[in-house]
This record gives C-alpha cells, sequence and structure tokens, in this order.
C-alpha cells in the first residue's frame, strides 16, 4: 500500500491533469508541497496558520511558535538522498539520539524513530533511553513539551518542525482558562461540602500546553489521556462536585457521558463569551464543564459516512477515536484510543472489515499491517493532522546533521517552574486507580 503521501501526489497530479474525473480526493492540492512553503508563507505573511489538512480553517493563535527557513539543500534533495542522509546521521549519533514517531505522522518519517506510539508512550518511551542526549520528537509541540518534562534536564527534546502545534492544544490557553477559574470561583467559592469534595477541579487532556498541565497540578488537578480519561474523571468525582474538563469538548462528553452524566449537566465554555455562555445556574448545576475546543482532524467524521460503511460492507466493525462528536461515537461499535484502536484490529481472528475514525496515516499503516482485514478510514477524503504534517524527512535530516555537527537546533524547553506543577498532574494520572 502507498504511503499517504504517495496518494496525495498521486490525486494531485491527476487532479492537474484529468479535473473532476480524477479518482479520490484531497482537502487540498497544496498538501502535495513542501511544508517548507508555509513556513515562508508565514514569515511573509508575519502571522502563522496551521497550513493544509485538517486544521487549515481554524485560527492559529498569534504567539504559535513558527519554523524559520530550512536549508535549501534539504529542500531540494529527493527521498532517497534524504533518506541516506538520515540513516548516515542515525549512524553517526548511534545512542547519543533516539527519535520517536506518533501514530499520526507520516510514513516518510516513521520509517525513521525508534519508537512509533501515542504522545505518552513515547514519552515513557524515551524514558527507557535515558544516554541518549537528544530525544527527536516528530509529532506535535505539547508531546515535545512533555517528552521534557518527563526527560532528564540535560536531554534536548527537539522538534524537526516548530510550526507543529495542535489546534487544538492552542484553543485553550492559559490565561483564558485563568479567567475562566476565576469567574467560576466568584461563583461556586472554594469552600469543600460536607463530604470534602472541592466546589471544582480543573482537568486537562495529555493534548494541551505545559503551562495548562501546571495550572491543573498547582489546582489539585490533573491530566488525562484518550485511554484513561474514565478512570481520571472518576478519581476527580471522588474530590470534587464538578470539573472543568478541557481543552477537547468530545473527550470530555463522550467520557462523561459513559459514566452518566446527564448532557444537560455539561454546559460548555466559550471562552470568548462572560461566563462562557452561561448563567451562573446552569454552572451551579452542572457536574462537568467542557471547553469549547476540538480536534478539527475527528471533527470530519459524521454518522452519515458510519451508515454508508454499514450500507456497503455489512458486518462492518465501525471504531472511532473518542475525540469524535458523540453522535459519531453513539453510531460506532466502540470508541477508545489509538492504542484501543490498534488492540482491537490486533484481537481479530476472522478476516474483518474494520471502518475505522482517526487520523489517516494511522489507518493505513495499519490496513498495510494487517493484510487479513479490510481496513479503511471512515472519511473518504485524504485530510491528514495538519502540524503532523509539517514534519518532512527534510527537516529530520537538518536536525540530525545539526546533531553530529554538534549544534542543537529546534530545542522545546518548559521552564522549571512550569514542569514542577505539571509534573505533579502527570504524577497524579499516573497514581488514579479505576
Ligand atoms: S490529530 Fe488533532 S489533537 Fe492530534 S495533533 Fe492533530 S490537531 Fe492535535
Amino acid at each position: 500500500m502507498s504511503s499517504v503521501n504517495t496518494a496525495i501526489q498521486l490525486i494531485t497530479r491527476e487532479q492537474a491533469e484529468q479535473g473532476a474525473t480524477a479518482k479520490g480526493s484531497t482537502c487540498s492540492p497544496a498538501l502535495a508541497k513542501g511544508p517548507w512553503d508555509y513556513d515562508l508563507a508565514e514569515a511573509l505573511a508575519g502571522i502563522p496558520a496551521y497550513g493544509p489538512g485538517a486544521s487549515s480553517a481554524d485560527v492559529a493563535p498569534a504567539a504559535t511558535p513558527r519554523q524559520g527557513q530550512l536549508p535549501e539543500e534539504y529542500k531540494l534533495a529527493s527521498d532517497a538522498e534524504l533518506g541516506e542522509r538520515i540513516l548516515a546521521a542515525k549512524a553517526a549519533l548511534g545512542d547519543r539520539a533516539v527519535i520517536l514517531g506518533h501514530f499520526y505522522q507520516r510514513d516518510e518519517v516513521i520509517q525513521y524513530a525508534d519508537f512509533v506510539g501515542d504522545s505518552f508512550q513515547l514519552a515513557n518511551a524515551a524514558l527507557t533511553r535515558p544516554d541518549a542526549e537528544a530525544i527527536v520528537f516528530c509529532g506535535v509541540h505539547f508531546m515535545a513539551e512533555t517528552a521534557d518534562i518527563l526527560s532528564a534536564p540535560e536531554q534536548a527534546v527537539i522538534l524537526p518542525n516548530l510550526a507543529a502545534g495542535c489546534s487544538m492544544a492552542d484553543m485553550a490557553d492559559a490565561d483564558s482558562v485563568a479567567e475562566c477559574w476565576e469567574q467560576l470561583e466568584e461563583i461556586f467559592g472554594t469552600e469543600p461540602d460536607a463530604e470534602g469534595r472541592v466546589p471544582v477541579l480543573p482537568v486537562t487532556y495529555m493534548n494541551s500546553s505545559a503551562a495548562l498541565k501546571a495550572f491543573c497540578g498547582e489546582h489539585g488537578g490533573i491530566v488525562c489521556t484518550s485511554s484513561n480519561a474514565r478512570t481520571v474523571l472518576e478519581w476527580a468525582f471522588q474530590r470534587a462536585q464538578r470539573v472543568l474538563f478541557f481543552p477537547d469538548q468530545h473527550l470530555g462528553r463522550n467520557t462523561a457521558k459513559a459514566l452518566g452524566v446527564p448532557l444537560e449537566q455539561m454546559p460548555m465554555w466559550n471562552p470568548r463569551r462572560e461566563l462562557g455562555g452561561n448563567d451562573a445556574q446552569a454552572l451551579l448545576d452542572s457536574r462537568v464543564i467542557l471547553w469549547h475546543g476540538f480536534c478539527s482532524v475527528h471533527k470530519r467524521f459524521n454518522v452519515g459516512q458510519i451508515e454508508k460503511a454499514r450500507k456497503d460492507f455489512p458486518g462492518v466493525q465501525v471504531i472511532v477515536h473518542p475525540e469524535c462528536p458523540m453522535e459519531v461515537v453513539d453510531a460506532a461499535d466502540s470508541a477508545g484510543s489509538t492504542d484501543f484502536i490498534k488492540k482491537a484490529i490486533a484481537a481479530a481472528t476472522e478476516p474483518t472489515t474494520f471502518a475505522i475514525g482517526t487520523e489517516i496515516n494511522m489507518v493505513n499503516r495499519l490496513a498495510a499491517e494487517y493484510p487479513q482485514h479490510t481496513i479503511f478510514c471512515l472519511d473518504p477524503v485524504i485530510c491528514p493532522c495538519s502540524t503532523m504534517y509539517r514534519i518532512h524527512p527534510g527537516y529530520l535530516a537538518w536536525v540530525l546533521e545539526e546533531l553530529v555537527a554538534g549544534r542543537v537546533v529546534n530545542r522545546i524547553t518548559v521552564a522549571e517552574s512550569v514542569q514542577d506543577h505539571a509534573r505533579t498532574a502527570l504524577e497524579r494520572m499516573l497514581a488514579a486507580r479505576p
């Protein structure tokens, strides 16, 4: 099976030659270009953007990191030449560097990764290499921050393209959350109830900035992943009357609903509106206050796609990620993290048809790994995560060759004061038990 990027190049070429009769479609022909074109476009416009892909319509905050210009030699090199240079740099570095690749990363980068996994698995994988001077994280910004928090101070965490942020993580910033918290404290006060439960606890999804993880650590709160969100919410409800959940409304809603929290007790907090767009009574009656954030990759999935898959493939197993909207999760056969999806497919003993609702690079890789099954993405349009897509083998070759030359570029560092509180929230998550 060809990679997502190869398919994009082919579709874009066919569209240019054959117009409407071309087979297949992508959400943007600009995906066929090198990500450095977007580094340049941002530099010229003076404003950051996520680039083509699922988040292209999301507005990047002004402070979003931008990538300087990649040296020309890496832009002009063929895939084969970049491959040779990456392998040579890896060999020269040996154990001094470890390369981590997220499930949603393109195959052309993943092939060089020492570990492949979700964000938390990768941060933990890095812990198995305490001798590595550099941790090259082929994922997005918040993942590199988590790796920096969990790794030793002398280890440098490197993000090959600084513009690889995360549109969902950017939807909740530390100032807006602090402002929300102030307003909630005015309404709820800070006194615990008769059972010792505080009025509200903050819970942040792993897909958030280190500053928000630190906010949770400082305010008695906790971090969750899509694998342990249920356990973490139960932990929080033992200690608090309600939860402020950010940044992903869908993971919060899907998890709380599965725990029996009624939808009317899950108001949404829109940071651009007074009291988040709620009246005080709705907040007082709430159990989970959901931040107005979402993942633009998982927002693309809808119930119509599931109905079509069921019609076209009777008996199909539909598995979606809990970052998908509630109606999609409800219509699927099951929902769970990337790890859950992988395990569900690995556990199938008979040839099965799976329709998967998560990022296309991971779905394609699963299809190649399990040829005995029919595995396809629910979304027929090829539309990768914009920010993962900002990482290209050219950037990987560049950061590795810089390391060989004794220079560390694109280092992600989290301030020590932020690290301490963020680590507290992460440690609470690790200690939380069902
Ligand atoms: S898939 Fe969604 S949550 Fe994950 S990095 Fe991309 S935009 Fe962020």
